[in-house]
């Protein structure tokens, strides 16, 4: 039976209490770490942006985590590959506190993309093989350190989600080209998650200050105030989308790894009470195209049901980072030098969206999808 701990943290000041108590409390750091080995801590660092922002994991977190990975005489390495094309990793690990911590606490920053790769057929459809970084596949094991967010393409964002970034650089936007739809996306998801499970010691999720709306990271931070742990990363996610509201029998990455809601049922849950956390009107993205719509509908009138990205020339800051996240280069420097979309290339993989730092790509919806799919704010799915 899968045991999940729940642990109250009202603040990143009671970061190193709160992980300690969240592992002792699903067995302790021994039973997933020995001493002598070289695990490597991945946080969820898409990019550069102040941890006040709920974008990526908390410093205070991994901090908490490298102390006790080396209490339990293991060496540990922090790393993630960010979103998009970052062309300054140094000052993301500034911006994201990660410096600080690794500095103060002496362990190795990892760049994925510096270690080098393999390419490797892990059964997925569209992309054989799949390149990792060879930080991730030398390493003994892995700790998950994920950021609870809502995601445009996925909904939501949690332990599974996190393992693309062992995809280094630009190839998780070219992914994307073969993988633009959400049922893609989960495969290659579920087939990553499945090929790394063998090092996976344990997840556990940064929820202190997580992100609703629009995510990954043009949504609002939601103080949920708890962190949460297993073994299972899959199946924390579908305890995590279950107490937000969310009904997990229509989430197709989870049905694909076999995770129903009497999986969840089942599941042993150690800590504080899940009631006295007040997650009340956690609020998931609105749908993608077709997603939501009656079969019938999509078969029909499917060229007449979309959902676009569009730039709000008011906000947009002429920064182009949208241009290189595009895997299909739809996005073209148009007058005064603002960027533009080629509506014929899009392929509505929202990668602009997520990569954009000032949230000014936002939705077009076609007139009918605003009549079948559902806007922000309707938690139960
Ligand atoms: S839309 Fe966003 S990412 Fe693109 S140029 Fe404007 S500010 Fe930069
Ligand atoms: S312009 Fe379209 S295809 Fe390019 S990143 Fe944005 S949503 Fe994806």
């Amino acid at each position: 039976m899968t045991k999940i701990s729940v642990v109250k943290c009202n603040n990143y000041k009671q970061s190193q209490e709160a992980v300690e108590r969240a592992i002792s409390l699903i067995g302790g750091i021994e039973t997933f770490v020995k001493a002598g080995e070289k695990i490597l801590i991945k946080p969820n660092l898409l990019a550069p942006r102040d941890p006040s922002q709920a974008i990526t994991t908390h410093p205070e977190i991994v901090r908490a985590m490298i102390r006790l990975v080396k209490k339990a005489g293991a060496t540990p390495i922090v790393g993630d590959s960010p979103g998009g094309s970052i062309r300054d990793i140094k000052n993301l690990w500034k911006v994201t506190g990660m410096t600080e911590v690794c500095t103060d606490e002496e362990v190795q920053l990892v760049q994925f993309e510096a270690e080098g790769a393999k390419s490797i057929d892990i059964g997925n459809p569209n992309i054989k093989p799949v390149t990792f970084s060879n930080a991730v596949l030398d390493c003994d094991g892995i700790i998950n350190l994920p950021k609870l967010k809502t995601h445009s393409l996925m909904k939501f964002t949690g332990g599974v989600k996190n393992f693309y970034g062992t995809i280094p650089g630009l190839l998780k936007v070219e992914y994307h080209k073969y993988a633009s739809k959400t049922k893609d996306f989960s495969d290659l998801l579920a087939n990553i998650y499945t090929f790394l499970k063998p090092k996976i010691r344990l997840t556990l999720i940064d929820s202190v200050l997580a992100m609703d709306g629009a995510g990954p990271s043009a949504g609002n931070v939601k103080e949920l105030n708890f962190i949460a742990a297993s073994q299972d990363t899959a199946e924390l996610d579908a305890f995590l989308l279950t107490i937000l509201g969310y009904n997990i029998s229509k989430y197709y990455l989870l049905k694909k790894l076999n995770i129903t809601k009497k999986t969840v049922a089942a599941f042993e849950i150690a800590g504080d009470s899940i009631r006295e956390l007040g997650l009340g009107g956690f609020k998931f993205p609105r749908g993608r195209m077709f997603e939501m719509a009656p079969k019938f509908m999509v078969k029909f009138l499917g060229k007449f049901l979309w959902i676009k990205p569009f730039i709000n020339e008011d906000i947009c800051r002429k920064c182009l980072i949208c241009g290189k996240s595009c895997p299909v280069k739809a996005i073209h420097i148009g007058k005064h030098n603002c960027p533009t979309i080629d509506k014929t290339l899009c392929i509505s993989c929202f990668c602009c969206h997520e990569m954009c730092p000032y949230k000014a790509i936002g939705f077009k919806k076609s007139l009918l999808a605003k009549l079948f799919i559902q806007d922000d704010a309707n938690p139960k799915h």
